[in-house]
C-alpha cells in the first residue's frame, strides 16, 4: 500500500466503468449520505454504479435524493472494476455487501476513523474529518467531479449527522466552509432538511427512549451512565434497529456523565455495544477495540457474544478500570 492522493483517486475513478459503493453494517446518515453522494457523482461521468448495504436504505433516510439507488447487496456475487468502501472501520463492518463482491481489480477505502488499519489497495483514512462526507466533499471538488443539489444535499445529511449537527469537537471552520458551500451552491433549504434529519422521527422511538429510561444505571458517582434493550422490549415496542440511533446523546447530555454506554441484545447471541466519552482522557474505542471493536475516540462500538447481563458486566467492570485510573 503507498500513500493515496485524491488525483490518483480521481484518475481511477475516471478510467474504469463499473463500480460497487459499499458502507457498514447498521450504516448511520455519514455512511447512506457519502455513498449516495459519490455515487450520484459517478453516474453523471456515465458510470454503471451499484449502490450497496447489508440492510439497504433505512426507512428515516429514504428522503435522501436518489434513495432509491441504495439497495441491499444481491445474493449472487457481481464483478467489477473498483469497489469503494466508505465509512467503514474495518472490511468485515461491510458484512454481506463484501461478500456481494465477486472481483474488483482496484479496493478503494475512504474512511475517517483512527482505529481503520488501512485496507484496500488505495486508502485515505483522515481522521481529522469529523464525517466521511466531508473527505467525499474534497475528493468531488479537488477533482472537479459533477456536483449538483442532490449530491450536496446528501453530503450535508452525512456532515450534519455524524458531527451531531456541528457539536462534536472535531467540527472545524473547515468543516462549516464546506457545509456554507453545501448550502450555497447546492441550494438548500435548512429549515426543511433539518426537520427531515431531526423532526420526523416515529412515536415509536419516543416509547423506546422511555423503556431505556427505566433500566437507566449510574455508577463511578455518576460518571457513568448506561441503559439496556432487550429484544423482548424491542420486540413488544416493534421498533427497528436504526430506531435507537442518537438515543444515547441522552445519558451524555447529563453533566456529571463522562462515559455513556448502550447495550443492546441482537438476535445472533451477541450484544451490541454503543459507547460515547466526552474527555479525550476517556478512549472508548481503545476500550471497544479490547472486545474486537472500534470506532473513534469519543465515539466507538462493539458486538461481544454473551448474555445482556454477562456483557454489562464485563464492560462496566473494564470502564471502572479506566474511570479509576483517569482519576
Ligand atoms: P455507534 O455507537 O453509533 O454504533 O458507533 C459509533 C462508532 O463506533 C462508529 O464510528 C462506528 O463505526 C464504530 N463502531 C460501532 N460498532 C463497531 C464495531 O462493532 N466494530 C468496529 N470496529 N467499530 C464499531
Ligand atoms: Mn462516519
Amino acid at each position: 500500500m503507498t500513500l493515496t492522493t485524491f488525483d490518483d483517486i480521481g484518475r481511477v475513478l475516471r478510467e474504469h466503468q463499473h463500480f460497487a459503493i459499499l458502507s457498514h453494517v447498521r450504516p448511520d446518515g455519514d455512511a447512506l449520505g457519502s455513498q449516495l453522494a459519490l455515487a450520484l457523482s459517478l453516474q453523471q461521468l456515465g458510470k454503471d454504479v451499484r449502490v450497496w448495504n447489508e440492510d439497504g436504505m433505512l426507512e428515516k433516510y429514504s428522503f435522501l435524493p436518489r434513495a432509491e439507488l441504495l439497495t441491499k447487496p444481491p445474493a449472487t456475487a457481481d464483478n467489477v472494476d473498483v469497489a469503494i468502501a466508505l465509512d467503514t472501520a474495518i472490511q468485515n463492518r461491510l458484512g454481506t455487501a463484501f461478500g456481494a463482491i465477486g472481483s474488483a481489480k482496484i479496493w478503494i477505502n475512504i474512511d475517517h476513523h483512527p482505529s481503520n488499519p488501512g485496507y484496500g489497495d488505495m486508502v485515505i483514512v483522515d481522521p481529522s474529518a469529523p464525517a466521511t462526507g466531508e473527505i467525499i466533499f474534497r475528493l468531488i471538488k479537488s477533482q472537479g467531479l459533477p456536483f449538483n443539489h442532490d449530491i450536496a444535499e446528501n453530503l450535508y445529511a452525512a456532515i450534519s449527522t455524524d458531527t451531531g449537527s456541528f457539536q462534536y469537537p472535531n467540527t472545524s471552520a473547515r468543516t462549516f466552509e464546506i457545509a456554507a458551500e453545501l448550502v450555497r451552491a447546492g441550494g438548500l433549504n435548512i429549515g426543511q432538511l433539518s426537520q427531515l434529519l431531526y423532526e420526523s422521527y416515529p412515536r415509536r422511538r419516543l416509547e423506546l427512549l422511555r423503556e431505556l429510561l427505566r433500566t437507566m444505571r449510574f455508577t463511578e458517582h455518576d460518571r457513568v451512565a448506561s441503559f439496556t434493550l432487550s429484544l423482548k422490549t424491542a420486540a413488544d415496542l416493534g421498533v427497528l434497529p436504526e430506531d435507537n440511533e442518537g438515543l444515547i446523546d441522552h445519558l451524555r447530555a447529563i453533566r456529571s456523565v463522562i462515559v455513556a454506554v448502550f447495550f443492546e441484545e441482537l438476535k445472533d447471541g451477541k450484544v451490541r455495544v454503543s459507547m460515547r466519552s466526552k474527555n479525550e482522557a476517556f478512549d472508548v474505542c481503545a476500550i471497544c477495540q479490547k472486545f474486537g471493536g472500534g470506532g473513534h475516540t469519543l465515539a466507538a462500538g462493539a458486538r461481544i457474544r454473551g448474555s445482556l447481563a454477562e456483557v454489562e458486566e464485563k464492560f462496566l467492570e473494564e470502564i471502572r478500570e479506566v474511570v479509576k485510573r483517569g482519576s
